[in-house]
């Protein structure tokens, strides 16, 4: 093989991205590390800088940049230490990197991930958010790039494996009936309705099958993160609304179908390890080790599948409705739950206010076109702003 490829990890403190780290360091004779961002956790960036030895890091300003760079100068290493959005877009585009992970939590990655997608590097997608936002515009870019994007959220990795090699076509010029989505149906599938007001964040938190950032993990518990893949896959791949089915599968073995019109459907299975999606993603076309072990279907035995509660999970709808109506409405759907997840995060609103907060937001603000970043981004803060109001207004 010839030079190794330049990897840039934008969100590497999370687990998304030690996860990649884990994934890269298997083989050091294929990738090397570019760059690592990291916007908390500071000390953990900087043991991962030592162990890595990266050109660039990336941190949330330049007092914490200041800081890093004058640790890492001591300890001898080479890093420069850069801030802010500007920073992140920088190592996201430079001319030397290969491949970008994209793997900021929510409406924080729209930026430096567009820059990746813009100055054509292999992205692999795990920033949902970012898609979910500007999705018309995502693609646009994508098709005038030479960038090659690449699922990481494990279902949208089972649907890109399950679809006829590298195409990007609708639906049903491949044959394709429909897309099945599966979810796990998150901690709460089976707690008596008239609980879900009073669970905590940790509760919340606890996924069965996945060890995810709290953000995702409330995400799920809501099945909201459901609702963004819903967007996320018809982005993904030129579906519409009502051609993505969601199906409960409380295992998590199977990762998403695809439905042919020959009564074929294609499953990806495996353990709930993100290290296979990333590591699919890294060294696609071609297959690398990722330190996942091998699936056991005997010890797991059966594959059980259900259809989701509309009752208990109001997000799924609300997100349903939002994919539908396009434009604006994604972005508004996505900016109004980052503030109310954050706010039941705080404790400062129940679990069941979330859905309340998305739909007052979606019932008030009208969706429009969403033709440039400038619309998406005005859209977003009118939305966290009524969401905000709401939160406050709540706590009262
Ligand atoms: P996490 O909270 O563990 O990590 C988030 C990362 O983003 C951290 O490195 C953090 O420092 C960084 N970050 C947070 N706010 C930032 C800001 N304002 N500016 C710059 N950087 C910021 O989250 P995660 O679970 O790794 O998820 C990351 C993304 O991947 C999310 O979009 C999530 O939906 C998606 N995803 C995660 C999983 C999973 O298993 N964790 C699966 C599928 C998709
Ligand atoms: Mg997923």
């Amino acid at each position: 093989m010839s030079r190794t490829l330049q990897v840039t990890v934008l969100g590497a403190t999370g687990s998304i991205g030690l996860s990649t780290l884990d994934v890269v360091a298997r083989h050091p004779q294929r990738y090397s590390l570019f760059a690592l961002t990291g916007f908390s956790r500071m000390p953990e960036l900087r043991q991962l800088c030592l162990q890595h030895k990266p050109r660039f890091a990336v941190v949330a300003d330049d007092s914490a940049a200041a800081a890093l760079q004058r640790e890492l100068s001591e300890a001898g290493l080479a890093t420069e230490v850069l801030a802010g959005e500007q920073g992140l877009c920088a190592v996201a585009g430079h001319p030397d990197v290969d491949v970008v992970m994209a793997a900021i939590v929510g409406a924080a990655g729209l930026r430096p991930t567009l820059a990746a997608v813009q100055a054509g590097k292999r992205v692999l997608l795990a920033n949902k958010e970012a898609l979910v936002m500007s999705g018309a515009l995502f693609m646009r870019t994508l098709a005038d790039s030479q960038a090659l994007l690449l699922p990481i959220d494990s279902e949208h990795n089972a649907i890109f494996q399950c679809l006829p090699r590298g195409d990007r076509a609708k639906p049903e010029s491949l044959g394709v009936r429909r897309i099945l989505l599966t979810a796990s149906g998150g901690p709460f599938r089976q707690l008596p309705v008239d609980q879900l007001a009073a669970v905590t964040p940790d509760q919340a938190c606890a996924h069965p099958n996945w060890s995810m950032g709290r953000k995702i993990s409330v995400d799920s518990a809501g099945m909201m993160n459901k609702g963004l893949e819903l967007i996320e896959a018809c982005w993904l791949f030129d579906a519409r609304p009502d051609q993505v089915e969601v199906v409960i599968h409380p295992q998590s073995v199977i990762h998403s179908m695809v439905d042919y019109v020959d009564g074929s459907v294609l499953a990806q299975l495996g353990n709930p390890d993100m290290r296979t999606p990333i590591a699919h993603a890294l060294a696609w076309p071609e297959r690398i080790d990722s330190g996942v072990s091998p699936l056991d279907l005997m010890r797991i035995g059966r594959l059980d599948f259900e259809e989701p509660d509309a009752v208990r999970f109001p997000c799924l709808r609300l997100a349903r409705e939002a994919a539908q109506s396009c434009g604006t409405a994604p972005a508004m759907l996505n900016a109004a739950n980052e503030v109310a997840v954050a706010a039941f995060l705080d404790g400062r609103i129940r679990f069941t206010d979330i859905a309340s907060v998305i739909s007052e937001v979606l019932e008030r603000e009208a969706t429009m076109p969403a033709t440039c970043l400038d619309d998406i981004l005005a859209a977003d803060a009118r939305a966290r702003g009524l969401a905000s109001r709401w939160v406050l207004e709540r706590q009262r």
